[in-house]
């Protein structure tokens, strides 16, 4: 039997992460953690390993990797840069943000475990919720999570985890994630917390009593709308050993290279999204004072209702802007998409530029109509992901398409 068989969490290249950062900055985390010049060569960026397989001078003795699947020197390089910005132990990056739930629920859970999440949740989180896992035996219940009592009343004995989202996606709901991981703690819960839409330059929740933290890296992470990943930072030893388990058993291992460009893109991470809150918030105020729009949600408006949560939990409020129109029609809606020319219509979010989505048509279109009106999701509501561009033509995209809603 191959060392390879069993979890190695003892050698993994991830958790030796380097004391010069760990206690540093988040800027200074964003540039350096996980890295440091590429011991054969002193090459100053890691470099794409672009190999399947590593030698071994014995078999068994090896410098850390064995297979790529398992494990690849740049993959671990951007686990530790992740693990140091959630503020964890571990790192365990992903093929796409889906392949690291599908990870989550199979690593942790087994038939009739039940899971209680929130019903504003991500698409495609839903879809492998409801048509995946379902049919296999696991069960669910979707609440209002910004509803604490709604909460405590859906769990049940065999209730294994609290899957948060937060903010929500699209109605950027905001979720008190201190006060659910307490109510999750006092149960012996896992809590999970979908942390793509803050990214952890904005929000840290296992700083706030959370057990693991998902990312779509797809999203801010990579930063540019050049890659899909995924990855989920941990401080259990034990939830590091299962996902890891899933990587090597199941395989959803990212490839070096989208490994390299998630590198290069939380380099920058503290700073794009800097200009992401400047932009969003600005977006959002000038949505506010529009005629044709209705209801503007963007947590950093004082008058939002999850403000002052916000404000507690985050330490900015984000890119996202989501707002209905005063004529809350699908057929408004589609005339404002059609309108913008900076704004780009497309699903996606958290890249450099800026994005323009109608969830009842694209990204929620697999949630049933009813489903949708349920949680709240108007036919008119645009969900805009502010990207980094020129304030000014930013707004002037917006108002030269609204005039023609
Ligand atoms: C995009 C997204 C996901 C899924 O990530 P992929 O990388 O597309 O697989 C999960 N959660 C949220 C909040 C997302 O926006």
């Amino acid at each position: 039997m191959s060392s390879s068989d069993q979890p190695e969490t003892e050698n993994h290249p991830t958790d030796n992460q380097e004391p010069t950062t760990s206690n540093h900055a988040l800027a200074t985390r964003c540039v350096h953690a996980g890295q440091q010049p590429d011991p054969a060569t002193g090459a100053v960026m890691t470099p794409i390993y672009q190999t399947s397989t590593f030698a071994q001078s014995a078999p068994g003795e090896h410098k850390g990797h064995e297979y790529a699947r398992v494990s690849n020197p740049t993959r671990s390089a951007l686990e530790g840069n992740l693990a140091a910005l959630e503020g964890a132990e571990h790192g365990i990056c992903f093929a796409s943000g889906v392949a690291g739930i599908d990870a989550i629920l199979k690593g942790g859970l087994r038939p009739g475990d039940h899971i209680v999440t929130t019903n504003d949740l991500y698409g495609g989180t839903f879809r492998l919720f409801k048509e995946v896992f379902e049919p296999f035996g696991l069960e669910f219940t979707f609440v209002d999570m910004t509803d604490a009592d709604a909460v405590e009343q859906a769990i049940r004995p065999e209730t294994e985890l609290l899957w948060l989202e937060t903010p929500t996606n699209p109605l950027l709901r905001v979720i008190d994630i201190a006060r659910l991981c307490e109510m999750a703690d006092s149960r012996d819960i896992t809590t999970v917390v979908d942390n793509t839409f803050a990214s952890p330059a904005l929000q840290q929740p296992l700083d706030l009593g959370a057990d693991l933290v998902l990312h779509s890296c797809t999203k801010y992470i990579g930063g540019h709308s050049d890659l899909i990943m995924g990855a989920v930072c941990t401080n259990s030893d034990e939830w590091a050993d299962k996902l890891r388990f899933q990587i090597k058993s199941a395989g959803a291992s990212p490839g070096p290279m989208d490994c390299f460009l998630a590198l290069r893109g939380t380099k920058t991470l503290h700073l794009r999204m800097e200009r992401h809150c400047q932009n969003g918030r600005a977006v959002a105020e000038f949505l506010s004072d529009h005629a044709k729009v209705g209801r503007v949600r963007y947590p950093g408006l004082p008058g939002d209702p999850y403000h002052e949560l916000a404000d507690k939990q985050m330490s900015g409020f984000g890119g996202m802007v989501s707002f209905s129109l005063a004529d809350d029609s699908v057929e408004a809606g589609k005339r404002l998409l059609s309108g913008t020319s900076v704004f780009t219509l497309a699903e996606s979010l958290g890249g450099v530029e800026s994005l323009i989505d109608h969830p009842a048509s694209m990204t929620h279109a697999s949630i049933p109509a009813e489903g949708r009106r349920k949680a709240g999701l108007g036919d008119s509501l645009i969900r805009l992901s502010v990207g980094v561009e020129d304030e000014g033509d930013l707004l002037n995209d917006l108002d030269r398409a609204l005039a023609k809603v």
